[in-house]
This record gives structure tokens, sequence and C-alpha cells, in this order.
């Protein structure tokens, strides 16, 4: 685990967004900083692109974790905490997916379901029940003491990259109505559930980029900026919980 250390000032708001070097994560953390957040950047690989990122956001923590593994975890919080001093706001973006045709089910092996199932639901949990100290200090102190977990249309609708993909984050969304049942009042958890968004993961994607340019009423992908957009409404909802934010431009009604 490698980390920047750099700290906020008192009484910044602080958020830790998972998988934050790239695509979805990347477009979340910018857009929090601008809304005066200071942010712990969080990724599997790549340190050094970390440390350049916070380096270029200024008001930014970089801590690197392979949340496949459940030390991992604990290590990430309790480091997020030693640099910042408090969490008001969790951002469970980090991710694995892979395509594998729905009527291809020797392909979608055992391995695969436990993997995408470790990265996809039980790490975003935990990451969640090691937080829930925090966040609740964050609501004391009026902070916004929420969690958005990113899932996907494919956790709503039939559909995603592969079946065990989609089941993951169908399981998300639940655990997010689960959580904010739990949690509440002093912790609001939501989701934002992305269609396709222009990522690194989809950039071979050439199906689902023409699926949406031809079928959904807004006519394109979304831009990491769309679902940044859509989390920070959420995070600026103080009376909703327990919602998944379909944004999909529209392609859930065609
Ligand atoms: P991306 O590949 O650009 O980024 C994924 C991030 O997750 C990376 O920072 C990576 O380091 C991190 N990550 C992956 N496995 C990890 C692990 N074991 N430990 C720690 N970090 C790990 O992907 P993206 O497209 O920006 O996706 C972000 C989230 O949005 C994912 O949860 C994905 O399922 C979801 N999503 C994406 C799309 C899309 O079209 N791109 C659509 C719906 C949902």
């Amino acid at each position: 685990m490698e980390k920047l250390l750099k700290r906020p000032e008192a009484g910044r708001e602080v958020a830790l967004v998972t998988g934050s070097t790239s695509g979805i994560g990347a477009a979340i953390a910018r857009r929090l900083v601008d809304e005066g957040l200071f942010v712990i950047l969080h990724s599997r690989e790549s340190a050094e692109k970390g440390a350049a990122f916070a380096a270029e956001l200024g008001f930014a923590a970089y801590i690197q974790a392979d949340l496949s593994c459940e030390n991992a975890r604990g290590s990430l919080i309790t480091e997020a905490i030693a640099i910042t001093g408090r969490l008001d706001v969790l951002i469970n973006n980090a991710g694995i997916s892979g395509l594998i045709s729905h009527d291809d089910l020797p392909a979608a092996s055992p391995d695969i379901w436990r993997s995408l199932y470790e990265v996809n639901v039980i790490a975003p949990f935990q990451l969640i029940a090691l937080s829930e100290k925090y966040l609740r200090e964050s609501a004391k102190k009026n902070g916004r003491a929420c969690v958005i977990n990113i899932s996907s249309h494919a956790g709503v609708r039939p559909k995603g990259g592969s079946i065990p993909y989609a089941a993951t984050k169908a399981a998300l969304n639940h655990v997010t109505r689960l959580l904010a049942r739990s949690l509440g009042p002093e912790i609001r958890v939501n989701a934002v559930a992305p269609g396709l968004v222009d990522t690194p993961l989809t950039a071979d994607w050439t199906e689902a980029q023409a699926l949406w340019q031809a079928q959904s009423p807004m006519k394109r992908a979304a831009r990491p900026e769309d679902i940044a957009q859509a989390v920070m409404m959420l995070l600026n909802a103080d009376y909703i919980t327990g919602e998944i934010l379909l944004s999909d431009g529209g392609l859930n009604l065609t």
C-alpha cells in the first residue's frame, strides 16, 4: 500500500472514492474537489498515476489497495483516516467486469463468479462497515454522512457484460436499499446505476456504442462527467436514501 501524504485543513469535508484514477471514479473525484471536498483517491494499480492525479487535483491524497484482498480494505480505511482524521462521503466506485455471452454458461465459471462478487459486492459492503463509525461522526458534525455505490443498469435490467457481472450489480443495488434502512437517519446510502459510459473499461464495446447511439433517447453513451453529476445530485439531496438512480440516457425506456 502506498500513499501520498497531504492533509485537508480543518472544516473541509472528506470523500473516499475507490477506483478513482481513471474513468468514472476520476470524474467523480475531480467534481468533488471542484465542489470543495478533499478527496482520497484510490486504485489497485499505478501508484505513480495516482500520486500525479492527487498533485493535479491539489486537495487530494492517494492510497493504493487491491480490494479483492480483505486485509487491504481495512488498511485502506485506516490509512485514509490517518491522513484526514475524518470521513464524510464514501463512493464505492471500483469494480470489475468483462464480456461473456449470456448463452455461454460454461464460460461464466465459478472462479469468475467469485472474483466478481469479491470486488463488486463484498468489498463495497465491507468498506461501508469499516467506515460506519466515521460517517456517524460526520453526521454529528452536520457533515454529509453519505455512501454512494456505483452499480449498473445491468443490475436493474436483464442485460450487461455478463450474467455474473449483472448479478453482482443487482446485489449491490439491494445492499444499497438494505443499508439505507440499517444506517438511517444518520447515514444516507444511494446508488447510481450507469448505462454505457465512455471509459477505458468500455473502449472496445462497439456493439453497445452502436446501440446507445441508435436507440437511447439521448443518442449517445454517457461521459464520466454525466455520472459525476448524478453522484453530486444525490450527495446534495438531504432527504433521499435507498434510491437507485438509473443514468442510462433513457435506454431503459426503449
Ligand atoms: P475503469 O476500468 O476505468 O476503472 C475501474 C477502477 O476500479 C480502476 O481505478 C481500478 O483500479 C479499480 N479496481 C478494479 N479492480 C480493483 C481491485 N481489485 N482493487 C482495487 N481497485 C480496483 O472502469 P469504469 O468504467 O470507470 O467503472 C467504474 C465503475 O462503474 C465500476 O464499478 C463499473 O462496474 C461501473 N460501471 C461502468 C460502466 C461503463 O460503461 N463504463 C457502466 C455501468 C457501471
